[in-house]
Order: structure tokens, then C-alpha cells, then sequence
């Protein structure tokens, strides 16, 4: 059975999210009585969108646009982080929304999905203008967000820094309240928690290093010797890089938004970290061969971490990724043409609402600290970390082989339901997590009941 033909690879995230629901929703248990219960489940709950005035430095007055969309509250109050990109626009946010449920649901955090971004060049703004941004959008989002109906967090191009403005705004206007749970990823001195900043890459390192250990890729079970590339040495790039290494593996490639470096031996990325620190990038250290722009991501290699911004794998680029396993830190980096590709050539995926899920689950800890004015050491929040990873590994690993054990009675209802569609998709990784991530949404919704 071949995987149902996707013929337009120029989309928005939001429709890929769709495609991506659509091939998970086969292979969900409907329940009795809940006709439509689907389009209620992928429909985002609320968008909201503001104008922000914002002076520069140079005492001009520019108009950004923000964005923050709730996607579903069924399981508790929206989380999700907050981007500055010049993409950011209402169909990235509602996409990045929804994949935050389906990561919720997935890793068992009781939260529901959000997400938030303003379109800006944050690179060309100055420390002052990012502040003044940061606190006109809290202001505007207004009782959008809350400590309990939809908590912020850092993404692209934000940090503990802009929570830290996003926090003290939210408690000048709110004064008198505990305010500390409104936004997770703050400073430590802020109530925020140390493993937070390397929560995605541990996360994903967790699961990388679990799903080898169960047999996951024939011929590699740990990560010693592996020889793994980057794209991204950002936030969850940089550390990935810097964990991988750790554990014995070769850092062979990496890449930032300027370019690419590869050496065939590994590369050191505490040289490579101190580099783009003096530099502002990874490219031009000594020894190291220059990579094209996209080039990261077909070198020689056994796992391949797209670690930057979505849709860096397409049906162009796929037949030549070289790896044997994808790890998605980055939200979105695959196309579902890609995604077909990647499976017939059976080259594994990791998928984004697994792999870099480490941030939310790390922000949940950071919330009910908050809340409950506790203070977890840092050993705590590694092993709890490291449990839920693993236990969602194996969640999906489990969901997968059972749907591919039962693809006869899948197929049979899929023909019943839908007798014009193309055939039904085997699943891959990322069929069977959103299949339990929206199994679990489903049941929520069911037992809620619609109101009124
Ligand atoms: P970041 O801003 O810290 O870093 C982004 C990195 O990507 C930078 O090194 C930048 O140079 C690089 N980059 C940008 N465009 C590129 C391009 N075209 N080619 C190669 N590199 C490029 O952001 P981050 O927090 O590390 O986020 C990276 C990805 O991980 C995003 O998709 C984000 O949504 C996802 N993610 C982040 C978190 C988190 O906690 N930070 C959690 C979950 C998912």
C-alpha cells in the first residue's frame, strides 16, 4: 500500500497541520454520539490579533502586527510559547497552536495549546525597541493571557529576558496578585527553573537516546560514535549540539541562518559556540568545510536534527537526506511530501510533538512551582523530565505497532467512511503520536460534554 498522493507542497503550516490531523484521524476510536467531534477538535478556539505602536529608537513610530491563538482549552488553559519572526502570521500561530495540544496531550501535560508571535526583524531591533515591543503586546493581548487560561513562553527569537518584561508588565497591570505563573521560561531569579533554556534539546536528547535503546534504528543503539547534524544553533540547537556530544556522539554538521560548517571527524561545539559568540555565526572556523545554506541537511550522517524553522525538508531536498533517523527539534520542519519520501526511503522521524515537547513539559514544572511557591532542585526536574520523555517514547513507538498490526480493520472502516479517497496512509512516528494526542483530546472533549 503506497501513501495517499499530497500534490501541492505550497501551503501554509495551518493546512499542514490539517494534513497531518487528517492522517492521524483514521486511526482514532470514534466515539458513540459525537458526530463533528473532528472539526471542533482542530478549529482554534480563539485568535486574537493586535496593533502594536512602537517607537524606535530614533523616536519613529512603527506598526507591528501580534498574534496569539488559543487552540483548545479541552485539557486545561492554553500554553505556548511567543515568536518574534518576520513570518509570524495568523496560519504559523494557529499551526504552532495546535501542534502545542497535540504535544500537551502527548507528553501528559494538563494544558491545552497556544501560541503566540509578533511579525518583526528582531535582528534589527535594538534591546530598548524589543522591550517596548514585548510590553506593548502583553498590554494589548490584555486578558487574552492569564496564570490560568493561557500562559506564554520563550520561542524564535525570544528569551527568559522577554518574559521577564512580558511578567513585570502583566503584574503592573494586575498589582496586588501572584503573578509569577503568567509566563514560564523567566530568569531563575524570577521564579523561573535552571533546566529550562536546555529543557527542548534534553527533551529531544531523552527520547533520541530512548528510542535507540528500544531498538528504534538497526545497527545503532547508543548514541556513541553517531555522527549527527544540526540545523540551528539557537536555543535548542546549540544545546542539542552541546548534549550529543557529550554522550559520544560526532557533531559532523551545523548551520545557522548564514550558513553551514562540516567536518568529517566532528566538530567541537564548544569552539564552534564561542565562535558565533564573537562572530555572531557558525561560519568561517578554521578547518571546517562551508556548507550551502541548506546543505546541513543532506550531509553524511546517522541523525539529522533540524533545529531552525519549519518547512526545511520538502520533496526537493528529501531524496537526498542521507541520514537514517530525523529528530525533530524545530516545530514543522518537515513537508507531508517530505514526510512521504522520508517514510518510503524508511528513514525514521522523530516528530516535532514528540522530540522537542522538553519545553513544555520543563514550563509545567515551572508553573506549578509557581503556583504552589516551591522550588524543585535541579536533579528533580531532569528525572521527571527524563520520565515523561521516555514514557512518550514508548507511547508511540507502542501506538504505531499496534495500528500497523491492525491496518486490515483501519482499512476496511477507512473505505467504509471515506469509499472515494485514496488509499489510507501506513502509519509512520508521527501518525501514531498524533493519533494519541488526539485520541486523548477526543476523550477529554467527550467527557466534558459541549456546553451548554
Ligand atoms: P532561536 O531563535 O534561539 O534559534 C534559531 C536558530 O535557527 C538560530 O541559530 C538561527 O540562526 C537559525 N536559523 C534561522 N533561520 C535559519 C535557516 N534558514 N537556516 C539555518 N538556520 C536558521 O530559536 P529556538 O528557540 O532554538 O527555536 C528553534 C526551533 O525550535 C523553532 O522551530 C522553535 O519553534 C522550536 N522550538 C523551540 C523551543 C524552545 O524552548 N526554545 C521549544 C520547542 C520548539
Amino acid at each position: 500500500m503506497t501513501a495517499a498522493p499530497v500534490l501541492d507542497e505550497d501551503r501554509d503550516l495551518h493546512q499542514i497541520a490539517k494534513i497531518q490531523f487528517d492522517r492521524a484521524a483514521p486511526y482514532t476510536e470514534v466515539v458513540d454520539g459525537w458526530r463533528g467531534m473532528a472539526q471542533w477538535l482542530f478549529q482554534p478556539e480563539r485568535i486574537v490579533e493586535v496593533v502594536l505602536p512602537v517607537r524606535a529608537d530614533d523616536g519613529y513610530v512603527h506598526i507591528y502586527r501580534g498574534y496569539r491563538v488559543l487552540h483548545s482549552s479541552v485539557r486545561g488553559p492554553g500554553k505556548g510559547g511567543i515568536r518574534f519572526h518576520p513570518d509570524a502570521g495568523p496560519a504559523e500561530v494557529k499551526a504552532l497552536a495546535t501542534w502545542m495540544t497535540w504535544k500537551c496531550a502527548l507528553l501528559d501535560v494538563p494544558f491545552g495549546g497556544a501560541k503566540g508571535g509578533v511579525a518583526c526583524n528582531p535582528q534589527l531591533l535594538s534591546k530598548g525597541e524589543k522591550e517596548r515591543l514585548t510590553r506593548r503586546f502583553t498590554a494589548a493581548l490584555g486578558e487574552a493571557i492569564g496564570p490560568h487560561t493561557d500562559i506564554p513562553a520563550p520561542d524564535l527569537y525570544t528569551d527568559s529576558q522577554t518574559m521577564a518584561w512580558m511578567y513585570d508588565t502583566y503584574s503592573m497591570m494586575h498589582p496586588g496578585e501572584a503573578n509569577l505563573p503568567i509566563v514560564t521560561g523567566k530568569p531563575v531569579s524570577l521564579g523561573g527553573v535552571t533546566g529550562r533554556a536546555s529543557a527542548t534539546a534534553q527533551g529531544g536528547f531523552y527520547v533520541t537516546e530512548h528510542y535507540l535503546e528500544m531498538g528504534g534504528l538497526p545497527g545503532i543503539s547508543s548514541l556513541e560514535g553517531a555522527r549527527v547534524a544540526i540545523q540551528g544553533f539557537g536555543n535548542a540547537g546549540r544545546y542539542a549540539a552541546n548534549l550529543f556530544h557529550e554522550a559520544g556522539a560526532l557533531i559532523v554538521g551545523l548551520s545557522d541562518s548564514q550558513g553551514g560548517i562540516y567536518h568529517e571527524t566532528g566538530l567541537d561545539p564548544g569552539l564552534v559556540g564561542r565562535h558565533k559568540d564573537l562572530t555572531g555565526s557558525v561560519i568561517g572556523i578554521e578547518d571546517t568545510v562551508a556548507l550551502p545554506p541548506m546543505g546541513v541537511l543532506e550531509v553524511d550522517c546517522d541523525i539529522l536534527i533540524p533545529a531552525a524553522i519549519e518547512t526545511q525538508l520538502t520533496a526537493e531536498n528529501a531524496p537526498r537526506v542521507q541520514a537514517a533517523l530525523v529528530v525533530e527539534l524545530a516545530n514543522g520542519p518537515t513537508t507531508p511530501e517530505a514526510d512521504d519520501i522520508l517514510t518510503s526511503r524508511s528513514i525514521r522521524v522523530l516528530p516535532d510533538i514528540l522530540a522537542n515537547a522538553g519545553g513544555v513539559v520543563v514550563s509545567y514544572f515551572e508553573w506549578a512551582q509557581n503556583i504552589e511557591n516551591q522550588q524543585w532542585d535541579d536533579a528533580k526536574v531532569a528525572s521527571e523530565l527524563r520520565r515523561r520523555m521516555r514514557r512518550a517514547t514508548e507511547r508511540v513507538v507502542a501506538r504505531r505497532a499496534a495500528l500497523i498490526d491492525g491496518i486490515e480493520m483501519y482499512r476496511s472502516r477507512w473505505h467504509e467512511m471515506r469509499p472515494n479517497y485514496p488509499e489510507l496512509p501506513l502509519p509512520n512516528l508521527r501518525t501514531a503520536a498524533t493519533a494519541v494526542a488526539v485520541q486523548t483530546c477526543r476523550e477529554a472533549a467527550a467527557q466534558r460534554g459541549v456546553w451548554p
